[in-house]
This record gives structure tokens, C-alpha cells and sequence, in this order.
């Protein structure tokens, strides 16, 4: 008895010693990171909602049903089977050790035994997963490419070590009279029957043998994990809890001060990440949480489409980095002024930074909600602002939106043009906004400079003219939001434009904005704010879906077919309007609507964000190509969106496929007006 505690004890504070030493050391490194914006300690009442939901309720990972069940099983049961640690320890002490008040009760020994039971059958789902999975069988269209598979065998086995010695112990237990629970612990008592020949002695032996190998598999596992990607099992109830809410989406994380006073001639200011230490602690524990499951990898369009971007594959190469430079970082050697190469390229290679399209899939699956893009972006930030280093071709889109106010270069006086072939008029609000317009149509650069984006904007114009919603548009006065710079990391431009429209609105006493591109209504929404620019904002989509159920606009049998919507990114992960487009299709009679398979939260991108638009795309396969074949794979005749880049970019993969004959490619607004050709007069404005 003497000799078995003394074992347990010695072998408990050896690893408890190692570990408690690595995660001392761990919590060093990762406070050694910039302070987080925003702030993570407000919005309490909704982190715990998180907490709740995402880690107790596993809710992303069910997303996925088997892997899901698997995980949460294996969750759930690890957590019920902290009692049968206590028990353990307890039965170093007193063989015959029960947990007070509640160490005899059927219920306990029964949900002690079926978790133990479950964390076995989902470990047997995990491995038929590994194996199906395996990079090796799937190469990079398996989501473990990359990963460190070696040591997730290895976790498997520890885990099957834990639960098969556990219930060793306790079966032998039962055999010699030390069990605190009746038949109601069945796999305890099953095992129990197959031991019993042996008679008391060897049961004793295999219980002091097997609870001591419990207590080193479970100690032994926990060094292993705080030396290994399964830090998650600690860190991701703590990154769950202190990530971006409601979600790390819509918005970019930080707004830096970019005025002349900030930077001064301060030669220590950096502009976004170029080495490690320049990320904020919450960017360097998302590293450090990274399960490796390759969610994320499995949704990126980049990565499905052969780009050597997959974001898993970028936080792990980050978290090495973090790793291998722990003593320059944990000796703040900025201030020695230590030169270390920028982590573009010697870490993260430029195609890999330029790639990213910004989409968004990535946070969206990312069970333990790591935030991929602001990550991206502030190494973006780093390489445009403190390097000047950028793809070739992004540099005229730059001097565009600079010098004429639009990534095409076409100028302020061509903004009108589009009203042209409108059979009424469109106000252009030179001073303040007349008292008896309600709405500024935002049109964007898109919607008023390019041919096809045009035809979205002029049938949202009539379809709020035939409404009877009231409307201006600022013409040569509205210039580009700045998201196409501030997405491929030019801080200071986005910021000098977002500043001259805020103004141009204010001084237009502008409340209320109506905005067709979702790039331009996720700006003016979301990000304006940070900036002083408050506007009540919404998009021609839910506007349409409102005057549909209001009965002001009523579709009609002028469209008869079958289309299949695109989810644009920025608007629906970005800004969750996934319903509204659908309802207004749904309302018209004749269409019949059918998804594709990747839609909604699990949309897949058209390949233009990101400022990708305006990028050369030489790796892989086109983006745009991937997501229109999946489109065209439908049957559907006309493929429906409601943003101008998704547009462009499909109907160039619809004609790159030849099937403009086929597939007509339309905004929301061109499918409601077309229904509505043969019902004019039904409406109630006709
Ligand atoms: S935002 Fe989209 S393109 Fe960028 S890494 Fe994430 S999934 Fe890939
Ligand atoms: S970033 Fe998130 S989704 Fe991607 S591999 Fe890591 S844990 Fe999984």
C-alpha cells in the first residue's frame, strides 16, 4: 500500500513538475504578445454563451455529425471522467476509496462506465477516419495533409491506455471487494466476470498494476500534450472564450492610428506582424491552439483550388516560428534591436500571403475560433506599409483608387453613366440630402464603371423607383470604400478614402444607405464606425426581400426556370444574410430553386475578395472556375447573386465554359424585375 502511493505520488509530481513548468513557460511566451483589439474582456455575457455553446455544446464541431459525435463524446466523456481521477488518487490512499456523497451511487458508476465505453467506440471512429483520411491515401485532399499525424496516433493510443486501464482496475476491483458501485458500472462488471477465474490475488496485483499504469498514462499525457498540438484540450476553452465576438468575421480586428502624430518620428513603430512578436497574445494563442484538424484547409478555396495557401498550414509554420524564436521573444529583443528576417518570406511565402481571397471559410469552420484573416492581413499590413512589397499588378489598382477614386482608373466623371438608360430620374446629391429622399444608394465602383455590375445596379434602381422608395446617389462624389486596399493590406489608403467619404456623407447629412456591393456595405457597416462614420446601412438584397413581403414590389410569371444562388462572402459569412436573396427568389412564382452543395455558411467563394479581383491568378486552378462548375453542375439556368464581383467573375467562368447560352448569370434585382415584366400590372405602383 505504502509502496503504491509512494509510486503514485512520485510519478504524479514528476510530470505535474514537467508540465506545470511548460505551461508556465507557454503562458510567458504568449503574454509577450501585443495587446488584443479589440479589447477581449468585454462582452462577458456572450463569451459565456460561447463557452457554453461552442465548448459545452461542441456546437461547431456537430457541424460536421461523426467526427463530431466522436469529438464530443470524447469531450464529454473526459470531462465525467475527471471523477474517476479523483478516484484514483483516492484509491492510492484507502483501497476502498469512495468520493463523498455521491461515490456509491448507481447513476455516477453507470455514467463513469458509459463514458469510459464511448471514448472507446469514438477512438475506433477516429482511427477509421485517420485512415480514410490519410494524406498519404488523399494527398492534399485529405485535411490532415500536413498535419502531424504521428503524434495524433500516438494521443489515440495514450487515450485507449487511459480507458482500458482504467476499467481494468476498476473490473479488478470488483473482484476484490474495493468497488464503490453495483452492477449499474456494467463494463466494470462485464470485465469483472472475465477476471474472476483468476482468483483475489492476481485480481489484487492487476489492480494496483493497472491503477498505477492509469495514473502514469494520465500524468504522462498531460506533459505530452503540453508538448504538442493537443494543448488544445487546455487552450481552447481560453481561445473560445477570448475570441472576437460576435465572430472574427465582418470587420477587420484592429484599426491602427496611421496619422502623421502616431507615427512621428518614431522609428519603433511597426505597422502590422513582421515577426512573430508583432502579433497581439490572442494572434499567438491562436497558434498555439491549433488542433491541426484541417477544417479550415478543407473549405479554403485557395487550397481546393491547388494555391499553396491552406490557413491550418499557415498557423502551424506560424506556431513554429512562435516556438523556435520563444527566447528572442521572452527577452523582448526588439529593443536590442536584433535583426530577424521578416516572417514573409523566411516563414510564409508570398504566394501563400497573396492567395488569400479573405472569404472567410476558414473562421467560419475553425471549431476552437482561431482568426485567420486578421492574421493574414497584418502580415499583409507589414509587407504593403513598413516593405512596399506587394504583387506588381496591385500596385496600379493602388494608384487608381489614389489618384481617380476607383481600382479601375476610370474616373469620377463616368460614375453617372449608368442612369443613363433609366427612363426617370436619379437625384445626384450635390449639397445636403433633400429632406424628401430617404435613402443614398452607395452604388460602388463596380455597380456604376463596369458594364455587367451596371445591369444589378440599374434594375435595383427601378426597382426602388417602382416601389416608390425614395433615393439619391452622390455620382462623381462617391469614391471608393478603401476595402479593396484594406483587405490587400494598404492601411493607409483605405484609411485616407474611408475618412473622405465619411465626410462626403456627413456633409450630405446622410442616414440612411442603401448598398449594392457587399465589399462596399461591409465597410460602410462595419468598419466605418472605428473611423467616426456612423450610417444606418443596408443591403439592396434585405431592401428587396422587405419590399417583396410588404407586397410593394410583387413578382410575377416573367421568369420560369431554375436558379441556384451564389452566396457572396461578404455577405453572407461576412454579414450573415444568407435568407433574404432566398426569400426573394422564393417569392417569385416561376423559380424553382435549387442549392449548390457548397451554400450558405459553407459557400465557396468566387475567387474576387481580398483584393484578389484586381491580382494575377497564375497558381492552381481559377477560382472562379471551381465554384462555376459546381454552379453549372446544378442545371440551373440562371446562377443569381447579389454582389458585382461575384457577378463578373462567374460570367467570365460561364463563358470560359461556353455556356452563355446556356446560364445566364444575374443579380437578384434583374431576377425579380424580369418576373416582374409580365405583371406590371398587378403591381401596385403600375
Ligand atoms: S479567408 Fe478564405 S482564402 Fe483566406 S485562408 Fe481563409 S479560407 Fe482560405
Ligand atoms: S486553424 Fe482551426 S480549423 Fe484549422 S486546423 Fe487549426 S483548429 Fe482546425
Amino acid at each position: 500500500m505504502a509502496l503504491r502511493l509512494a509510486v503514485g505520488l512520485g510519478i504524479s509530481a514528476v510530470m505535474f513538475g514537467i508540465a506545470g513548468r511548460r505551461f508556465f513557460w507557454l503562458f510567458r511566451l504568449i503574454s509577450a504578445g501585443e495587446p488584443a483589439v479589440p479589447s477581449r474582456t468585454v462582452n462577458l455575457a456572450r463569451r459565456a454563451k460561447a463557452e457554453l455553446v461552442e465548448v459545452g455544446g461542441q456546437k461547431k464541431l456537430l457541424q460536421w455529425t461523426v467526427p463530431g459525435l466522436a469529438h464530443a463524446f470524447t469531450f464529454w466523456g473526459f470531462t465525467l471522467l475527471l471523477l474517476t481521477i479523483l478516484e484514483a488518487y483516492g484509491d492510492l490512499f484507502q483501497r476502498n476509496f469512495h468520493i463523498p456523497l455521491i461515490g456509491r451511487t448507481a447513476v455516477v458508476g453507470f455514467v463513469e462506465d458509459f463514458f469510459a465505453v464511448a471514448v472507446l467506440v469514438s477512438l475506433g471512429v477516429f482511427v477509421a477516419i485517420r485512415v480514410k483520411h490519410s494524406p498519404k491515401r488523399e494527398n492534399r485532399r485529405s485535411r490532415f495533409f500536413g498535419s502531424h499525424t504521428a503524434a495524433a496516433w500516438l494521443v489515440l493510443l495514450m487515450i485507449s491506455g487511459v480507458i482500458v486501464t482504467l476499467l481494468l482496475y476498476r473490473a479488478a476491483q470488483v473482484n476484490t471487494g474495493n468497488f464503490p458501485y453495483g452492477w449499474w458500472a456494467f463494463a466494470s462488471h462485464g470485465i469483472a466476470r472475465a477476471l474472476a477465474p483468476l482468483g483475489t490475488g492476481v485480481n489484487s496485483v492487476i489492480e494496483t498494476v493497472a491503477l498505477l499504469a492509469n495514473i502514469a498514462i494520465i500524468t504522462g499525457f498531460l506533459v505530452f500534450v503540453s508538448y504538442s498540438k493537443h494543448l488544445h484540450i487546455f487552450l481552447a476553452p481560453i481561445n473560445v472564450a477570448t475570441s472576437r465576438r460576435p465572430r472574427a468575421l465582418g470587420a477587420l480586428a484592429s484599426t491602427p492610428d496611421m496619422s502623421m502624430e502616431s507615427v512621428g518620428d518614431d522609428d519603433e513603430v511597426v505597422f502590422g506582424a513582421g515577426r512573430i512578436e508583432d502579433f497581439s497574445w490572442k494572434q499567438l494563442l491562436d497558434m498555439a491552439t491549433c488542433t491541426e484538424c484541417g477544417r479550415c484547409q478543407s473549405q479554403c478555396p485557395a487550397w481546393n483550388t491547388g494555391k499553396p495557401l491552406s490557413p491550418k498550414l499557415l498557423i502551424m509554420d506560424l506556431r513554429d516560428n512562435l516556438f523556435s524564436s520563444a527566447d528572442r521573444v521572452l527577452a523582448n529583443n526588439r529593443a536590442t534591436g536584433q535583426e530577424v528576417e521578416s516572417l514573409v518570406p523566411s516563414v510564409i511565402d508570398p504566394d501563400v500571403l497573396w492567395s488569400c481571397t479573405t472569404c472567410g471559410a476558414c473562421v467560419e469552420e475553425c471549431p476552437v475560433d482561431i482568426e485567420h484573416i486578421d492574421t493574414i492581413i497584418d502580415m499583409r499590413r507589414y509587407e504593403v506599409l513598413m516593405e512596399s512589397k506587394f504583387p506588381t499588378e496591385a500596385g496600379l489598382m493602388l494608384r487608381n483608387i489614389e489618384n481617380q477614386g476607383d481600382p479601375w482608373g476610370l474616373g469620377s466623371s463616368k460614375r453617372t453613366a449608368w442612369t443613363e438608360v433609366l427612363d426617370f430620374d436619379v437625384p445626384v446629391v450635390s449639397g445636403t440630402i433633400p429632406a424628401d429622399v430617404e435613402y443614398l444608394y452607395w452604388v460602388g465602383c463596380a455597380g456604376a464603371l463596369d458594364e455587367r455590375a451596371r445591369k444589378g445596379v440599374q434594375a435595383t434602381a427601378r426597382m426602388l423607383h417602382r416601389a416608390g422608395v425614395s433615393f439619391g446617389i452622390l455620382g462623381p462624389r462617391e469614391s471608393c470604400t478603401g476595402d479593396p486596399a484594406r483587405r490587400l493590406g494598404n492601411e493607409y489608403l483605405y484609411q485616407e478614402q474611408a475618412r473622405a467619404n465619411i465626410e462626403t456623407l456627413e456633409s450630405a447629412q446622410v442616414r440612411k444607405v442603401i448598398a449594392t456591393c457587399p465589399h462596399c456595405f461591409n465597410s460602410l457597416a462595419n468598419e466605418y464606425p472605428a473611423l467616426g462614420g456612423n450610417f444606418e446601412v443596408i443591403h439592396h438584397s434585405q431592401l428587396l426581400d422587405h419590399l417583396v413581403s410588404e407586397g410593394r414590389l410583387s413578382p410575377g410569371g416573367g421568369y420560369r426556370g431554375t436558379v441556384t444562388y451564389h452566396d457572396p462572402c461578404y455577405l453572407g459569412r461576412h454579414n450573415r444574410i444568407f435568407d433574404e436573396p432566398r426569400s426573394v427568389i422564393d417569392a417569385i412564382p416561376g423559380a424553382t430553386q435549387v442549392e449548390m452543395r457548397r451554400c450558405r455558411e459553407k459557400g465557396f467563394c468566387c475567387g474576387a475578395g481580398g483584393a484578389r479581383m484586381w491580382l494575377e491568378e497564375n497558381l492552381g486552378k481559377r477560382v472562379n472556375m471551381e465554384r462555376t462548375e459546381e454552379a453549372l453542375g446544378t442545371g440551373a439556368d440562371v446562377v443569381s447573386t447579389a454582389c458585382p464581383y461575384c457577378m463578373i467573375m462567374i460570367d467570365d467562368a460561364v463563358r470560359a465554359n461556353a455556356k452563355e447560352d446556356d446560364v445566364r448569370v444575374l443579380d437578384l434585382s434583374q431576377l425579380l424585375e424580369e418576373s416582374m415584366s409580365e405583371s406590371a400590372e398587378r403591381t401596385p405602383q403600375s
